[in-house]
């Protein structure tokens, strides 16, 4: 059955906070395909991976009709809006973006904007993530980014997804040169700690990402991006990894 567009539904989050420009240009990239609400993190969220608050009360502030404000994470966000604040029905579907920087390889399991749309999709709703990546001056442009997150959000609504699975989108800078769809890599940043001194002379610590060398496997997601291609790839939750479970049987099982 095809939905009116005027029905559709669509929730709108991401992790660099309600303010950043990438959430106002999937904001109105979206806008052409239905009702968008968003639900964004008050503030930027970026690391937050799939955190959910249990321990303390969040709040929502309402900024005008369908827009929502949270102090809490990108998954805090797509959990509210699916349950309670789309108003008693499921959206048709979340887009989590554009996030300022490519999530790619092993990143992706830090992303608050993968996880807004692994929440969705835990939520039974077709979902989508879009990232892009930052020139040599660390700028963003999202031009090319929200277009394509329009045309991707319009082929998942006519098509739908797999249970379970949700799209992984990242965007070179520039005019991309095509669309690949990828495997989800291996790391592209090595963890860098950074250590200096406070101002009383006590130590702190910096967790700052370095770019490697660019490696990877040919049909991964970075060689996509590096290709100036739009990489997307689809992810599922379940992290079981299913060629181990003979081997760790064999001797897991005398364990006890
Ligand atoms: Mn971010």
């Amino acid at each position: 059955m095809r939905r009116g567009t005027a029905r559709r539904c669509i929730l709108v989050t991401n992790d660099d906070g309600y303010d950043a420009p990438g959430l106002a240009a999937l904001v109105e990239a979206m806008g052409a395909l239905g009702r968008v609400v968003v639900v964004a993190p008050d503030r930027e969220q970026s690391g937050a991976g799939h955190a959910l608050t249990l321990g303390r009360p969040l709040r929502v502030r309402q900024t005008g009709e369908d827009r929502y404000r949270v102090d809490g994470t990108p998954t805090d966000c797509v959990h509210l809006g699916v349950f309670h604040l789309t108003g008693g029905r499921a959206p048709d579907l979340v887009a989590s973006g554009i996030n300022r920087g490519l999530n790619l390889g092993d990143d992706v399991t830090y992303s608050g904007t993968v996880a807004g749309a692994l929440e969705g999709t835990l939520l039974h709703v077709p979902s989508i993530a879009v990232s892009v990546a930052t020139d040599e001056e660390g700028r963003a442009r999202f031009e090319h980014a929200a277009t394509f997150a329009r045309r991707l959000a319009e082929a998942v609504l006519a098509r739908g997804l797999p249970a379970g699975v949700f799209l992984n989108a990242n965007v070179p800078s520039g005019r991309p040169r095509g669309v690949r769809v990828t495997r989800q890599g291996t790391r592209s940043y090595r963890a860098a700690i950074v250590e200096r001194l406070d101002p009383s002379g006590r130590p702190y610590f910096w967790i700052a990402g370095a770019e490697t060398t660019p490696a990877g496997e040919p049909d991964g997601d970075h060689a996509a991006v590096r290709d100036r291609r739009i990489s997307v790839t689809p992810l599922h939750a379940n992290l079981t990894h299913a060629p181990s479970l003979d081997g760790i049987a064999r001797w897991a099982r005398e364990l006890l």
